[in-house]
């Protein structure tokens, strides 16, 4: 039971790596409305927590589950949410909440059938900055947007080989971050006009993109880089009428034109988390795939070009 009397959400956690590691067990440490009853992972597990070797033994192990968190990489994903579905478990998707459009639609459909929730995460948008961010600029007039994602993908993602394979985004994971801010704080949809990819040699998706987009009437560009060493870059500009907005590190600190800096504790997981027993005591969906749109989008037009071979 929680602190408010309503039963404690019994979670199954499935793909042990980096990001579960980093920040859902803490979030979920930190939330008496869940249980981590059981883990799923085909080389891991959590000390004190019974795991299993893939989801379908989750599944059929005594745990009485009520949801499950999917942290595994986003291609394969698909497959490991139709199971918890069909099983009647409330599903929580890491981001990019699949491979392909079609799967999250899919994804949606059979969750809506099955009376289960969907939640298709984007820990960015939980950042510090991005709500003041989006309340700042309600009524202005958007005149440009940059935005500048350039990290070491050696320092973030070390060996993550599945990352530049097909399904694995490429720059795009790291990349649909700032796609999931934008989206959440500009008013007017975004929309692909042009698009340039970087692919090394032998793998699927890219080490490096640009996009040019437009908002309502305002240039949006993106620049996104993998192989930046030194300083990394997370940063968002709109210039507005009023002056330009910037969001840096992530989305986590805030700069209002002619006001200090606004920084706070990073929050993101609690707050999906909290997210997550809400929409599960609400039996609400929250399914939003326009970061993922944007990405298809880039995809379907962008020129390609082929570099250097790249390894780990
Ligand atoms: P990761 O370190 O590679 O962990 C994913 C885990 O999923 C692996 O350790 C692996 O554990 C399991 N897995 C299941 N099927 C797999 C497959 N076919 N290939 C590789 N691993 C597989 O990746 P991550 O960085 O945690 O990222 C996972 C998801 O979280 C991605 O969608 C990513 O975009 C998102 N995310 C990552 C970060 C970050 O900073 N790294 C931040 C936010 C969100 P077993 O081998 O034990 O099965």
């Amino acid at each position: 039971m929680t602190e408010n009397g309503t039963q404690r959400i019994r979670l199954g956690l499935v793909g042990i790596g980096k990001i579960a590691r980093d920040q859902h067990l803490p979030a979920l440490a930190a939330d008496g409305r869940f249980d981590l009853v059981a883990t799923a992972s085909r080389n891991a597990s959590v000390d004190g927590v019974p795991g299993h070797p893939d989801i379908a033994a989750l599944i059929a192990g005594d745990h009485k589950l009520d949801a499950v968190s999917l942290c595994t990489p986003p291609e394969g994903r698909y497959e490991q949410a139709v199971a918890a579905i069909d099983a009647g478990l409330h599903v929580m998707l890491e981001k990019p909440p699949a491979a392909t459009i079609s799967e999250i639609a899919a994804l949606a459909d059979r969750a809506e059938a099955k009376g289960v929730v969907l939640f298709t995460t984007w820990h960015s948008r939980e950042a510090a900055g991005v709500e003041p961010a989006k309340a700042w600029l309600q009524g202005k007039q958007i005149l440009a947007v940059r935005i500048t994602w350039k990290e070491d993908i050696r320092r973030w993602h070390p060996g993550q080989e599945w990352i530049l394979a097909a399904g694995g985004f490429g720059v795009f994971d790291p990349g649909i971050n700032a796609l999931s801010i934008a989206t959440k704080i500009l008013p007017d949809p975004m929309l692909l006009q042009k698009a340039w990819m970087e692919v090394p040699e032998g793998r699927a998706s890219p080490l490096a993109a640009e996009l040019e987009m437009r908002s309502g009437t305002a240039p949006v560009t993106v620049s996104l880089d993998f192989l930046q060493t030194g300083p990394q870059t997370w940063d968002i500009e709109i210039d507005t009428d009023a002056g330009t907005l910037r969001l840096g590190l992530g989305g986590s600190v805030l700069q209002l034109p002619g006001e200090d800096e606004q920084k706070a504790p990073d929050q993101e997981y609690a707050r999906l988390y909290a997210r997550f027993a809400e929409l599960v005591a609400a039996g609400t969906s929250d399914v939003d795939i326009r970061p993922l749109q944007i990405v298809a989008d880039a995809f379907m037009m962008a020129e390609r070009r082929v570099t250097a071979p790249f390894a780990f």
